[in-house]
């Protein structure tokens, strides 16, 4: 089970931060959670003047996003904090990149609007949202809605294509093919 309070997020995500091959100073960085609807799933700040490194995760987006899919967003965000501590700034550049890929970390800072899935309750109006054919993606009629227990269905954000079961997703995923 991931966190399920604003501080046993920050809790996890800071031991979690700590196991990632990234030579960053944890004693510079602060760690927040962000309650406002923005659309972005973490930012990095950096004060130049104090070289204080901040990272902000947004409480929403790990919600719908779940544990497995946020520590992506950390590991993102990890990168910016590295990038600031060596260079004093950072952005989506080569550099980044090629961090980023080392780390499997994604390449974007994640908004809601980016994810390629979402898992649609058939009962009630809980919602979530998926990067990657994870097995709730692939096979939805084994889990449950993460609210009140009823079954969902996929969606293919982009081509609106929707299943429910492992067949349906089967077939979608081939009929999308290079649209995925
Ligand atoms: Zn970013
Ligand atoms: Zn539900």
């Amino acid at each position: 089970m991931g966190p399920e309070t604003r501080d046993e997020l920050l809790d996890a995500a800071e031991r979690y931060a700590r196991t990632v091959p990234i030579p960053v100073d944890f004693e510079r960085i602060e760690w927040e959670c962000s309650d406002r609807a923005v659309r972005r799933a973490g930012a990095c700040l950096y004060d130049h003047r104090t070289e204080q490194v901040t990272i902000r995760l947004t409480w929403e987006a790990y919600r719908s996003f779940g544990w497995d899919e946020f520590t992506g967003t950390i590991r993102h965000e990890l990168v910016h904090a590295w990038e600031f501590q060596r260079f004093s700034e950072s952005g989506h550049g080569r550099r980044f990149k090629a961090k980023a890929r080392e780390l499997d970390a994604p390449r974007h800072c994640r908004s809601f609007a980016d994810a390629r899935l979402r898992l649609v309750c058939s009962s009630c109006d809980w919602e979530a949202r998926r990067f990657r054919a994870s097995e709730a993606v692939k096979r939805p009629a084994e889990r449950r809605c993460g609210s009140c227990g009823s079954r969902y269905r996929v969606e293919h954000v982009e081509s609106g294509r929707r299943w429910r079961t492992h067949a349906g997703y089967l077939v979608a995923r081939r009929k999308l093919d290079g649209d995925w």
